[in-house]
């Protein structure tokens, strides 16, 4: 275990391994990390069912949505690191510069970062930014939930035999409490994943140091159908999007608008979806006979049981589940409310749990605001089989992704951004090469090309040197400009 009192020593550490680790090209930290991804396959199904155990999703859960994002992550990044972090060239387009100076971008490491992350997805959304960070020249300090112990070692394990620089990747494994002191220590960049109220602490801490900060936060995303969507397809993706992990994920589908004329077949395809999910028989399996398990402990399920009772009370009707499903372990069932009060909490606060409010539309235009009436803007996704009026609509939504028939999937799409906007974030990960150079600080090289003596804009000045210059600038930028 890790004490608050350790954290400075643990810092300082963090930084002097850094700065050899810096020192090294991409293509040889790449090596680590690949190191890392072989260590990982070969020891994927252990990882996957401790994380199960620890939080109670299905194995199968935990080994595609978790271990297998970061096994192709890492691959994707390990093997492209050295092009993503390469010193480019970059070209000038002003003809006085272009002619005289030649123009580079280099990408640095900025030094020592601080990864928080969640207890929902606590292995793939803790090591994704921790080892972008590594890889592009940082050391990194990862804390991860306190709710997740076993994962967080599982983590240290796979990094422990690489030979990396001593302190250079350390894993914080303690009880609640020590992310403050974390954020406010001297690190370089904090890259925060959790609830939308501590990050506003994580915010407010290190504006007091001018820190730099990615944050990743809460989501409340709409899925909208359309009266021509495919609604087996649409009810499936719901049904895996909103259900698995028990509800608690941040990029779930987790209010509903359906077109009016679909709504009642689409809620009664809905209702065999749910009704074939099966529950975690007992709090002791861990095989894959089920779909749904646990919330991650009582107080997950208090909270999802006071948010539907708030609905309840505010009008909302349940036409699917509400209730507990197990005595010894927080079961809850998978749960859908009908309302058409769009301020209902169910459709304005974030739901962590198996609930789902169900809203139906007349027109596009109401669906989209309907949709857009939100603190949040995660993702958004739309069900059509025209898939250019679902690309149309796409623009029109308030969010950070957008998916199309499709559900969760972007989180996987390495080349994405990844982010919200909104109250769900700041900043962006992932995204190809801007998922490393999010931990790197742009540095800017300009060379002279001739070594004349002097430039003509320099000492000494005249009036002759004034004219040639409102000439030449009413040449280069008037009316009939050629250059731009
Ligand atoms: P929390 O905000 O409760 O905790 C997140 C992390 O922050 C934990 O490691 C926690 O540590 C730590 N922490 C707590 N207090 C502080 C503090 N004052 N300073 C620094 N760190 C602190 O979130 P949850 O773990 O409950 O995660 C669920 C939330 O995360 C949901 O809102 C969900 O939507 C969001 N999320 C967002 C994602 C995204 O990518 N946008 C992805 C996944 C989840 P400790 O365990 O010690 O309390």
């Amino acid at each position: 275990m890790t004490k608050t009192e350790d954290l400075p020593k643990i810092v300082d550490k963090a930084r002097e391994a850094q700065k050899g680790w810096a020192g090294l090209s991409p293509k040889e930290r790449s090596r680590f990390i690949l190191k890392a991804k072989d260590y990982l396959v070969a020891h994927q199904e252990e990882v996957a069912q401790t994380i199960s155990q620890e939080t109670g999703k299905p194995p199968i859960e935990a080994l595609v949505n978790e271990v297998a994002v970061i096994l192709d992550a890492m691959t994707y990044y390990g093997r492209r690191a050295e092009k993503f972090l390469r010193t480019e060239k970059t070209p000038l387009h002003s003809p006085i510069l272009a002619l005289t100076k030649k123009a580079y971008t280099a990408w640095e490491p900025v030094g020592v970062v601080a990864v928080i992350g969640p207890w929902n997805y606590p292995f793939s959304l803790a090591l994704y930014p921790a080892f972008c960070a590594l890889l592009a020249g940082n050391a990194v300090i990862l804390k991860p939930s306190s709710l997740t112990p076993k994962v967080s070692l599982k983590i240290r394990e796979i990094f422990a035999d690489l030979g990396l620089p001593e302190g250079l990747f350390e894993v914080i494994i303690a009880s609640g409490g020590i992310g403050q002191t974390l954020i406010e220590s001297d690190v370089n960049k904090i890259h925060f994943t959790g609830s939308v109220d501590t990050g506003r602490r994580v915010a407010d801490a290190a504006a007091k140091k001018l820190t730099p900060v990615i944050l990743e936060l809460g989501g409340s995303d709409p899925m909208i159908i359309l009266e021509d969507a495919n609604l087996e397809r649409a009810a499936n993706a719901l049904c895996w999007g909103r259900f698995s992990n028990a509800g608690q994920t941040c990029i779930a589908p987790k209010r509903v608008f359906v077109a009016q004329s679909q709504a009642q077949k689409f809620k009664e395809i809905l209702k065999t979806k749910i009704q074939a999910c099966r529950l975690k028989p007992a709090a002791s399996s861990n095989g894959n006979q089920y779909e749904l398990g646990p919330l991650i402990n009582e107080e997950q399920l208090a909270e999802t049981k006071r948010q539907l009772d708030a609905a309840l009370a505010d009008g909302a009707k349940i036409l699917q589940g509400g209730e507990r499903r197990a005595q010894d372990f927080p079961l809850f069932a998978p749960t859908v409310v009908e309302t058409q009060n769009q301020n209902i909490n169910l459709l304005q606060e974030e739901t962590f749990g198996p609930l789902l409010p169900i809203m139906t539309f007349k027109t596009e235009d109401e669906a989209i605001r309907l949709a857009n009436n939100s603190n949040f803007g995660l993702a958004a996704s739309i069900f059509s089989r025209d898939k250019g009026r679902a690309l149309t609509l796409a623009k029109s939504l308030e969010a950070g992704s957008v998916l199309i028939n499709d559900v969760l999937a972007n989180f996987a799409a390495t080349e994405l951004p990844f982010g919200g906007i909104k109250q769900s974030g700041l900043g962006f990960s992932h995204g190809g090469a801007e998922g490393l150079r999010s931990f790197c600080r742009p540095k800017s090289i300009l060379a002279d090309r001739w070594g004349l003596k002097s430039e003509l804009y320099w000492f000494p000045y005249s009036e002759g040197k004034y004219k040639f210059f409102a000439k030449l600038f009413k040449l280069l930028y008037g009316k009939f400009s050629f250059w731009g």
